[in-house]
C-alpha cells in the first residue's frame, strides 16, 4: 500500500475514532496516583460527549498555534513559498503529529483512555470539551527548523536529531527524516524512491536503532573509570596508556584498527581521538560481564519511556556467552561482530549525554508543559513537573560524570573529532563536550551513520543534543551539524526560553 494512502486511512481512522467516542462520566481516582483518573469499559454511569479534533490546539515555544491536524497546518501554512511550508511542517512533523510517539497520539490516548488511565482533565469534560483547550508543548518550531535546515544540507536520506534542556528535560526540537513531505499526497517530490516513500512515517528518535559507532566509547570510558585501576582523571591526567600504531592483534589473531597510528596516548587523547585499539585492549583486558554491567546500568536493554508512552526500540548491548576477544574487542567501539548485538537508539543517547551533562542525573524528557481550558478564565487541566529518569533505568556516578565532561569537553578542542562544534560555540562564549561516531552499516562499508551526542557545559545554555544521520555527502558529517544547529539553539534558551 502506498505511504499516502495509508496516512490518508490512518486520520479517517483518528476522525472516527474522535467522533464516536464516549466519555466515561463516573471517574474515580486513584488513590496510588493522584494525578491519574480510571475508567472501566464495564462502568453503567456513561454520559455520552462528542469530541471534535478542533477543540484543541498545539502550542509550540514561540506562542503559535498549530491545529491537531498536518493537513490543516500545511493548508495554514501555505502562505509561505511551498517549499519552505514543507519544510516547516516536515520540522514539527513527527513530533506533534506523527503516526508513533507524537503529541497527538500522547493526547488522544490520554483522552480516550487507552492506556487505561488519563490525567484530570476527563474529570471536568464538561469544561474541556465545551470550550475547547490549549495543549502548551515545549517544541520550539524555530530551533526545529533550523535543525532540519543543516540536515537536509548535510546531503544524508534519513536521519534524526533531538536537543533538550538538560536541567529540566524540556525536549526543544525533535526532527526525523524523512518526513510528512516525502509521503505526502500533494508533495512527493522523491515518490519514485521506494525506500524513502516507506520510511517516512518513522519517527526515528524513537524507533531506530543505529549502529553506534565510537558512540559506544561513551559506555567503554565509564568501564574504563571504573574498572581500570591505572585511570584516574583526578591523579594523573597526563599518564600514557597506551601506545598505538595504527592496529591492535587479538588473541584469535584478528586486526581491530584505528583510522591512523595515535602513537603514545593518554586517556583523555585516546577518547577525543577515538582510539579504537586502547578501548578494544580495555574492553578485552576487562572482559564481557564487566563491560555489560556497565552497559546495562547506563539503560541499554532496558525499556525507557516518553510521555505515556513506553517505547518499543531499546539501545542493545548483547554478548553471546564465551563471547571471543575480536568480537568483544569490536563491541566496545560500537560495530557488531561474530554474533554479538551491538545498536543505539538515539533517545536514549540524548538521556545518556543529559546525565553526564547534569552531574549524573538524567532527567525524563517530555514535550507538554500544560493544558488549560481556552475560556475567559483557563482551567488548569495539567501541569508536567520535572522528574529525574529512575535509577533503575540510567544510573551513573556523580564523578563519572564528571570524568566524561573532561573527556568529551576535549574532544571539542584541538584534533579532537568534533573540534568544529567546539569552535563555534566558543565564538559564542560557550564550551561544547561531545562525542562522534561513524559506524559502517553496510557490508560494503558505502553506507554509514554518523554520529554526534554534545552538549553546552556552562549550566545557563543547558543543552544536550543528538544526531544520527545516514550516509553524508562527501566530508559532512553529524559534528558539523551540529556546529551549524547548536548555535541557534544557544540562542533560544539566551533569551529566556
Ligand atoms: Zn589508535
Amino acid at each position: 500500500m502506498r505511504a499516502s494512502s495509508m496516512i490518508s486511512l490512518w486520520f479517517m481512522a483518528l476522525l472516527l475514532g474522535l467522533s464516536i467516542a464516549v466519555l466515561a462520566g463516573f471517574n474515580r481516582k486513584l488513590v496510588a496516583n493522584a494525578d491519574d483518573w480510571i475508567s472501566s469499559p464495564l462502568d453503567s454511569h456513561v454520559v455520552s460527549g462528542i469530541v471534535q479534533p478542533d477543540k484543541w490546539k498545539l502550542l509550540d515555544r514561540e506562542g503559535n498555534e498549530w491545529p491537531t491536524q498536518p493537513e490543516e497546518a500545511l493548508e495554514e501554512l501555505q502562505a509561505l513559498k511551498g517549499a519552505e511550508a514543507k519544510a516547516r511542517l516536515d520540522s514539527i512533523y513527527h513530533i506533534f503529529y506523527g503516526q508513533s510517539y507524537s503529541v497527538v497520539q500522547a493526547e488522544n490516548k490520554r483522552l480516550f483512555g487507552l492506556d487505561g488511565k488519563y490525567s484530570g482533565h476527563l474529570g471536568i469534560s464538561g469544561i474541556a470539551h465545551s470550550e475547547g483547550y490549549n495543549v502548551q508543548t515545549t517544541i520550539s518550531s524555530e530551533l526545529s527548523y533550523e535543525m532540519i535546515k543543516a540536515m537536509r544540507a548535510s546531503g544524508a536520506n534519513d536521519g534524526s536529531a533531538m536537543a533538550v534542556n538538560y536541567k529540566t528535560g524540556e525536549i526543544l526540537a525533535s526532527v526525523s527524516m524523512p518526513s510528512h513531505s516525502v509521503g505526502n499526497l500533494y508533495v512527493s517530490p522523491l515518490a519514485d524512491d521506494y525506500e524513502k516513500e516507506n520510511g517516512w512515517l518513522y519517527n526515528r528518535n524513537f524507533q531506530t536503532l543505529f549502529s553506534p559507532g565510537s558512540v559506544q566509547k561513551i559506555a567503554a570510558a565509564i568501564a574504563c573509570l571504573r574498572y581500570r585501576r591505572d585511570i584516574d582523571l583526578t591523579v594523573d591526567k597526563n599518564r600514557i596508556v597506551y601506545d598505538c600504531d595504527g592496529s591492535y592483534e587479538t588473541a584469535d589473531g584478528k586486526k581491530i584498527n584505528c583510522a591512523y597510528a595515535h602513537g603514545r596516548i593518554t586517556f583523555i587523547e585516546a577518547f577525543s581521538l577515538s582510539c579504537n585499539g586502547f578501548f578494544a585492549k580495555s574492553a578485552i583486558s576487562m572482559g564481557q560481564e564487566k563491560l555489560s554491567a556497565v552497559a546495562q546500568e547506563l539503560g541499554y536493554n532496558k525499556t525507557l519511556s516518553y510521555e505515556n508512552f513506553s517505547l518499543l526500540a531499546k539501545s542493545e548491548f548483547l554478548l553471546h556467552a564465551g563471547v571471543g576477544s575480536y568480537s568483544l574487542g569490536w563491541s566496545a567501539v560500537g560495530q557488531s561482530i561474530d554474533g554479538s548485538k551491538v545498536e543505539a537508539l538515539p533517545y536514549h543517547m540524548l538521556i545518556l549525554a543529559s546525565a553526564i551533562a547534569n552531574k549524573g542525573t538524567a532527567m525524563q524528557p517530555y514535550s507538554v508543559s500544560w493544558e488549560r481550558t481556552r475560556g475567559d478564565e483557563p482551567v488548569e487541566l495539567y501541569k508536567a513537573s520535572p522528574k529525574a529518569v529512575p535509577e533503575s533505568l540510567v544510573k551513573m556516578k556523580p564523578e563519572e560524570a564528571m570524568d566524561m565532561g573532561i573527556l568529551m569537553e576535549n574532544v571539542c578542542r584541538g584534533s579532537g573529532t568534533a573540534a568544529v562544534l567546539g569552535d563555534a560555540v566558543e565564538k559564542l562564549g560557550y564550551t561544547a563536550a561531545a562525542k562522534t561516531g561513524t559506524a559502517e552499516i553496510s557490508a560494503s562499508g558505502r553506507a554509514v551513520v554518523s554520529w554526534i551526542v554534545c552538549f553546552i557545559k556552562e549550566e545557563e545554555a543547558p543543552l544536550a543534543m543528538v544526531i544520527a544521520l545516514t550516509s553524508p555527502s562527501e566530508g559532512k558529517t553529524a559534528a558539523e551539524t551540529a556546529s551549524e544547529i547548536m548555535p541557534a539553539a544557544i540562542s533560544l534558551v539566551k533569551h529566556g526560553n
